[in-house]
């Protein structure tokens, strides 16, 4: 039977993104859901809601993200790392260093000019250098993930948050708030301490120009502001931050 092309489902630990391509990578359907607590009947809704037209015998499956061995009916599954190069690689088509941060995660994966890993580093022991660390800040200031970063850099000033751990910078925020500093310029000091974090992990394998910031937490301006500054590099951020790795399974997929 003639495939018709493929089908990439990336389920990290937040959020769970599905992504259908023709055999000539033009995307035909792209989703990006919540994660559910039952990813099995996540899954289930998926294939028989959602991509129902795309008749899976003429599609190959490719399962990726912490929630890949959920999938069952996939051919195949490779590792996230393995999936962000090919979707970014696809996109920019040049050596570099791609920065993703999700979230509950967060890795800095060296790509070759021919779009080999070479290097990479991964945090997934503390949640301070990930996404989970923003939006527990939001949390606190009740604020909304998508308003945090537009209102830390609404302020010229900021605070040096100190605690390198989340619950212990949760104590800091209290504690400055109390004294009545501006909560905008804590919240940018939240957002530099999280760059800053990150900062080590790339500086840890070395940096191949441009940088190219992915994952969900590229969505956040000030992130991507503070990175500007604390990095002096060509920083680029992805097309696509959160179906990227959808997108390089289902390019992998095509070679099956
Ligand atoms: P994962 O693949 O690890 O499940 P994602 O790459 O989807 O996660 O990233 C999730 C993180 O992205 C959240 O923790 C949050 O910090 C951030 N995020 C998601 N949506 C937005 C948004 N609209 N604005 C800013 N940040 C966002």
């Amino acid at each position: 039977m003639q495939r018709l092309g493929s089908i990439g489902i990336d389920i990290g630990s937040t959020t769970f993104k599905t992504v259908v391509i023709d055999n000539n990578k033009n995307i035909l359907f792209s989703k990006i859901m919540t994660t559910e607590t039952f990813i099995e009947k996540q899954i289930e809704r998926l294939f028989k809601e959602e991509i129902k037209e795309f008749n899976t015998d003429k599609y190959t499956i490719i399962a990726t993200g912490y929630g890949k061995e959920m999938v069952t009916s996939a051919n195949r599954k490779y590792t996230e790392i393995t999936c962000h190069l090919k979707g970014l690689f696809n996109e920019i088509n040049t050596a570099c260093t791609i920065v993703d941060i999700g979230g509950q995660d967060s890795k800095v994966i060296k790509c070759s000019s021919k779009g080999e890993l070479l290097d990479f580093v991964m945090n997934d022991k503390c949640s301070a250098g990930t996404g989970r660390f923003l939006e527990n800040i939001a949390t606190r200031f009740n604020l909304e993930i998508s308003q945090i970063g537009e209102i830390a850099m609404s302020t010229v000033g900021e605070q040096n948050i100190s605690s390198t751990c989340t619950v212990f910078a949760e104590s800091e925020i209290i504690s400055l708030i109390s004294q009545g500093v501006d909560y905008r310029e804590v919240l940018k000091g939240l957002h530099t301490s999280l760059v800053r974090r990150i900062k080590s992990m790339i500086k840890s394998i070395g940096i191949i120009e441009p940088l190219i910031l992915s994952g969900g937490v590229s969505l956040n301006r000030a992130i991507v502001e503070l990175m500007k500054r604390e990095l002096d590099c060509k920083i680029i951020v992805s097309k696509n931050p959160q179906i990227t790795a959808a997108i390089g399974a289902a390019i992998l997929g095509l070679s099956e």
